[in-house]
C-alpha cells in the first residue's frame, strides 16, 4: 500500500482505529486493499465512493437515484476524470458515461444525512468535499432547471441544495 498523503484526514486509517462494526471496519479493509472503494445503500438508492480523500485528497463522489451498476459505472468514470480536472464542477458533462452528468458540490448541510452514515463513521463524523454526479431526467434535465417537475426529486434529490432549502424527498426524511 503506497503511504497515503498525511494532511487532514481524520480517517479510521489514519488514525488506526477500528469500530468493530463489520459494515465500517469492511470499509476500511476495502480502503486498505484497493485504496477507495463504492459502498451502496438501497434506501434511499444512492451509491458513493469512500478512499479518495484519504488516499489522494481528491474529493469523493456520490450519485443517487439509480441501480448500482449504472451508479458505479459513473461514480469509477468520474474518479478516472478526476486524474484530468475533469468532471468540472457545475458544468454538464456527455462524455463521462452513457449519461447527461452535471457535477455539484454536495452542501455540507447534507454530510449528516443518513444515507452517507457509513461515510461518516470512515472519517471521524466529519466529511471530506463530496460531489454529486446528477444525472439528466431525459428532457426533463436536471434538479434546479428550470420547468423540471418537482416530483423527479424522489428520484434524485439536488444536494447542491442547502437541505433546509430542498423539497421534501426520501433523502430529506430519514428513514
Ligand atoms: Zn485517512
Amino acid at each position: 500500500m503506497t503511504e497515503p498523503v498525511r494532511i487532514n484526514c481524520a480517517c479510521l486509517l489514519h488514525r488506526r482505529k477500528w469500530t468493530g462494526e463489520p459494515e465500517v471496519d469492511d470499509i476500511v479493509k476495502q480502503v486498505i486493499s484497493r485504496r477507495w472503494t463504492i459502498v451502496r445503500n438501497d434506501r434511499p438508492a444512492c451509491s458513493f465512493t469512500v478512499g479518495q480523500w484519504h488516499t489522494f485528497t481528491s474529493p469523493e463522489f456520490v450519485i443517487c437515484g439509480l441501480p448500482r451498476p449504472e451508479s458505479h459505472d459513473a461514480l469509477r468514470a468520474a474518479v478516472i476524470a478526476m486524474g484530468h480536472d475533469l468532471p468540472a464542477l457545475d458544468e454538464v458533462d456527455t462524455e463521462l458515461t452513457s449519461l447527461k452528468v452535471k457535477t455539484v458540490k454536495v452542501h455540507g448541510s447534507w454530510h449528516g444525512s443518513p444515507p452517507l452514515r457509513v461515510a461518516r463513521a470512515f472519517y471521524d463524523g466529519r466529511l471530506p468535499e463530496y460531489r454529486q454526479l446528477m444525472w439528466a431526467e431525459g428532457a426533463a434535465g436536471f434538479p434546479g432547471d428550470e420547468g423540471f417537475d418537482e416530483r423527479l426529486v424522489e428520484r434524485q434529490p439536488n444536494l447542491a441544495v442547502p437541505r433546509p432549502d430542498h423539497p421534501e424527498c426520501a433523502w430529506t426524511t430519514p428513514p
